[in-house]
């Protein structure tokens, strides 16, 4: 959407507090301004929608009906991914400068989105419509019964956060492109280029304008019309826990699809390849800044290995080398802003002053903050209990596997884990009794395929999953129909 002058003649007033963007003035206070964490240099600006806009998009939306059929939804995406590809370094740059992730971390998540596209344009392909023959009992008939999945008859609304500027976008709009649904996105207010880029890339691939429209605005004015307006069908949201039950408290009777926080452990058992966990524990808990909600966020070690796993863990994290983001040799940037990085700061003091021991990093400069490891962590922390999201390693000792699966469940949060074991009898415990929508065995908690069913459990989610199969069946309603057949 373009930003609108609020005046037909400015008067000097309006002039002095309004900004030129594509030839028009508008006004500051109707504006967002997005700056790039680690420069603190303005990069952009985007409209502050009104509450007419966002009506007038779902109303748009309502009324237009996708004709396309499941070759050409496939096609479009297709041409989507290889835009995506043929732009990954721009595209890289921009996730990069808004967000701060080094360019790394963009680099790969642009890998991601063009994979969540092209498994998208593979489902388009698939009817997963099932049959049921009627004579199964003796009181049956000579009829089947035949489902199919219909796209909803209203709108769908998605919010996204800034931890992934692109790919959590495209984990909400490519299975609605599948599944021939409409969609208004409002990402973060944080990263919104990267979602505007990415809309740009599937109109130029052919995507119907109607089909996607992304809302760019201040959550305090227009979130509820967002959730609330009455063209909208289903709300799915990924975001911190209290925003989402915010939204499943306002939606009413809507569907609702939340992917919320996590406070992912890695667990070391005393049988475990040291030197694999830690390389994995250093990876779980600083790529994408720490800023994952699959992050490694508690690292539960059992004691008799503890020690050595710590000197591990510090040597790789002192190794782990962050700074510019844009500098493609730097394994981390800075988190999103520089109250994101005090907040990290804080959490770790807190814990300081609670009995732990700092043993790397917790240097912070601006939005940067160090690789950072917290040792002698006890889970009733609140550096433990809750979401910190930022590089930073807590360290809790454990005795037992009855322990270590007590202190991994005793958060809010069920997301995922990671378990680093080679024995079938612990395994076969922590995948049958972790409270978590995931358990990844000798991989970090964020281990996944773009189109495995993903999502987590308790305040992690309402066990809905994403993942581009499981999220085209969220986005759809299932019809049956039946026919007399001998
Ligand atoms: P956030 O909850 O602060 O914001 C998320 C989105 O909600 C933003 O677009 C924001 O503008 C919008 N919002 C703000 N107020 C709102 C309101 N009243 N109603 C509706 N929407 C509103 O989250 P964030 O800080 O951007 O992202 C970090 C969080 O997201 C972390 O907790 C992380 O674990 C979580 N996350 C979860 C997953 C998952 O799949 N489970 C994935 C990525 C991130």
């Amino acid at each position: 959407m373009t930003a609108r002058s609020s005046a037909r003649s400015p008067t000097p007033e309006f002039r002095r507090e309004a900004m030129r963007i594509g030839g028009a003035l508008v006004h500051r206070d109707r504006v967002i301004e997005v700056f790039n964490p680690f420069t603190e240099c303005l990069i952009g600006t985007v409209p502050k929608a009104t509450l007419d806009d966002v009506r007038h998009a779902f109303a748009l939306a309502r009324a237009y009906k996708s004709r396309l059929t499941r070759c050409e939804r496939s096609e479009i995406l297709k041409r989507a991914a290889a835009i995506v590809r043929s732009r990954s370094e721009a595209l890289a740059n921009l996730i990069t400068a808004e967000s701060g992730l080094c360019k790394k971390d963009s680099v790969y998540e642009i890998g991601r989105v063009a994979d969540v596209l092209l498994f998208g344009a593979n489902e388009a392909l698939k009817d997963d419509g099932q049959i049921f023959s009627c004579d199964l009992t003796p009181h049956g008939k000579q009829r089947r019964v035949y489902t199919q999945r219909d796209p909803l008859l209203g709108v769908i609304t998605a919010i996204t956060p800034f931890n992934h500027p692109m790919n959590q976008v495209a984990h909400k709009v490519v299975p609605a492109i599948v599944s021939n649904n409409r969609m208004v996105l409002k990402p973060s207010e944080k990263v919104p280029f990267s979602a505007l880029a990415f809309a740009d890339v599937l109109y130029e691939a052919g995507l119907p304008p109607e089909m996607f429209q992304v809302l760019t605005g201040d959550p305090r004015e227009i979130a509820d019309e967002l959730i609330t307006n009455p063209n909208v069908d289903l709300v799915t949201f990924t975001g911190g826990v209290a925003i989402g039950k915010h939204i499943a408290s306002k939606a009413g009777y809507k569907r609702i699809v939340l992917e919320l926080g996590g406070n992912d452990p890695i667990i070391v058992m005393e049988d475990a390849d040291l030197e694999e966990a830690a390389t994995l524990a250093v990876a779980g808990s600083y790529k994408n800044s720490g800023q994952r909600c699959t992050a490694i966020k508690r690292m539960l070690v059992q004691a008799s290995v503890a020690d050595r796993f710590v000197e591990l863990l510090v040597a790789k994290t002192e190794a782990w080398r962050y700074g510019d983001p844009m500098d493609g040799n730097v394994d981390m940037g800075t988190v999103i802003d520089e109250a994101a990085a005090r907040y990290c700061e804080s959490k770790v003091d807190e814990a300081v002053s609670l009995g732990a021991k700092v043993l790397a990093g917790h240097v912070r400069r601006g939005a940067l903050y160090a690789p950072t490891v917290v040792d002698r962590v006890t889970q009733d922390m609140p550096l433990a209990l809750h979401e910190t999201f930022g590089p930073v390693s807590p360290v809790i000792r454990f005795e037992t596997l009855d322990d270590a699966i007590r202190l991994s469940n005793a958060t809010a949060y069920g997301l995922s884990s990671a378990v680093c074991t080679n024995r079938l009898d612990y395994i076969a415990r922590f995948v049958s009794e972790l409270e978590v929508g995931t358990v990844n065995v000798r991989e970090v908690p964020g281990y996944r395929l773009e189109l495995t069913p993903f999502g987590g459990i308790k305040d992690s989610g309402l066990g809905y999953k994403e993942g581009v199969q499981e999220a085209v069946k969220s986005f759809t309603n299932t019809k049956t129909y039946s026919l007399p057949w001998v």
